[in-house]
């Protein structure tokens, strides 16, 4: 029975929109997250972008030392050759390869530099550069997948397989599926085609979820794995995209899910913290009614519901919040605080640490660390949290790497 994977794309596609952005340490922690929670792959970076360069490799060894579990770290390019070599030389072996495959896009956006067939050209040589490149996973974004002509992208996706591609990513670039058209253009996709295939799903009509699901269904139906594209909190392009935490509960607690089954072994306990720690890193407050991690997800007041609620949990809730691990994150400081930063010193720095349960051995290696925090600091403009700072304490030759950017 094939099953349903899930590829978290925070740190690309959430990243790339307008006015949203992180900092390297904070991608990072992400992926650290993403990693203990389970999932299978993060598309964690823009290869092709030099900035990126020193935050790759260092995530990279991150990964060796098992810092992320067993999450796979893939980097998303252009679907051109150039592109495909320079990523390969950050040291990227995982990779999603995008190119426009809708008429919109082709005519309007290519202008007549490419049509279908230089489309299907341009892609089977970049896919076959990455695996003569060495390459372990290659997955093949058709963007705009949803407005494009289907039979195109069966053959699309045939000449993808052929070339060595492991995925094919149908993207609804612009959020213009429904459920039911989704279902079943890739479930006809997957049966044509026996490629596993990736829902990339768009918020733009509100829909992201409800078609990453239906989607993940076509392709399950249709005879091949899914993986469903999802970034923590929904955000991404414009009205964002599937949000992470409420594709995973769909699966597990929505009707006729009993014979879906989730590949990875997802631990629920980290998505509050996730999702909170996206909250804070990006700076965009979750939404009072947030699945599972706003703060009306299990608040009851009317009359009815209170005592609903009161009498059986199950009257008015559907699942429990003690699976999301909600309570580690719901303590406040009060009274006195001290933080460490920027400008900090040793005594607050040691303070700080000792509270996270961390003393050092001298004051070598405490002012060693006191300035990846202060330079840490420097990066992210705000308070850092205790993630970040036994990150720094932890890897500190792998943080140094990452926060260094030469232009
Ligand atoms: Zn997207």
């Amino acid at each position: 029975m094939p099953k349903i994977y899930f590829i978290d794309v925070t740190n690309r596609d959430t990243v790339q929109a307008s006015r949203i952005s992180l900092a390297k340490i904070q991608k990072t922690m992400v992926n650290i997250y993403l990693g203990e929670m389970g999932v299978h792959q993060s598309e964690f970076a823009f290869p092709r972008t030099k900035h990126e360069e020193n935050y790759i490799k260092a995530n990279l060894e991150l990964q060796e030392l098992g810092a992320m579990g067993n999450l796979v770290l893939e980097g998303w390019c252009r679907a051109i050759t150039p592109d495909v070599d320079a990523s390969l030389a950050t040291g990227v072996r995982d990779f999603n390869l995008s190119i426009s495959t809708s008429d919109q896009m082709i005519q309007h956006k290519f202008r007549g530099k490419l049509d279908r067939s230089k489309i299907i050209e341009e892609m089977v040589e970049a896919v076959s550069f990455a695996r003569n490149g060495g390459a372990r996973t290659i997955g093949v974004n058709a963007e705009d997948a949803s407005r494009s002509d289907l039979n195109f992208l069966i053959e699309f996706a045939g000449a993808a397989k052929e070339a060595g591609a492991d995925r094919v990513r149908y993207c609804d670039t612009l959020g213009y599926e429904t459920p039911d058209s989704i279902y079943q253009r890739i479930r006809t996709l997957a049966e044509k085609v026996k490629l596993p295939v990736e829902q990339h799903c768009h918020n733009d009509l509100g829909m992201a979820v409800a078609n990453s699901i239906a989607g993940a269904r076509g392709a399950v139906d249709g005879g091949v794995d899914a993986y469903i594209n999802t970034s923590v909190n929904g955000l991404g392009e414009r009205a964002g995209q599937a949000d992470l935490l409420s594709c995973v509960l769909a699966i597990k607690f929505a009707r006729d899910m009993e014979n879906v089954e989730i590949g990875d072994a997802i631990n629920l306990k980290v998505a509050g913290r996730l999702a909170k720690y996206a909250s804070y890193a990006f700076g965009v407050p979750i939404p009072i009614n947030q699945p599972g991690v706003g703060a009306n997800a299990f608040a009851h007041e009317a009359g009815i519901h209170a005592d609903g609620a009161l009498k059986d949990r199950r009257n008015y809730e559907l699942y429990d919040y003690e699976l999301l691990g909600l309570e580690e994150v719901a303590q406040q400081p009060n009274g006195r605080i001290i933080t460490t930063g920027e400008y900090g010193g040793l005594a607050g720095f040691k303070y700080v640490y000792s509270k996270l349960g961390i003393e050092f051995p001298d004051d070598e290696t405490a002012a060693n660390i006191l300035d990846l925090v202060r330079y840490a600091n420097a990066h992210t403009q705000q308070p850092l949290t205790d993630g970040e700072l036994r990150l720094i304490f932890k890897y500190p030759e792998q943080v140094r790497k990452l926060l260094t950017m030469t232009p």
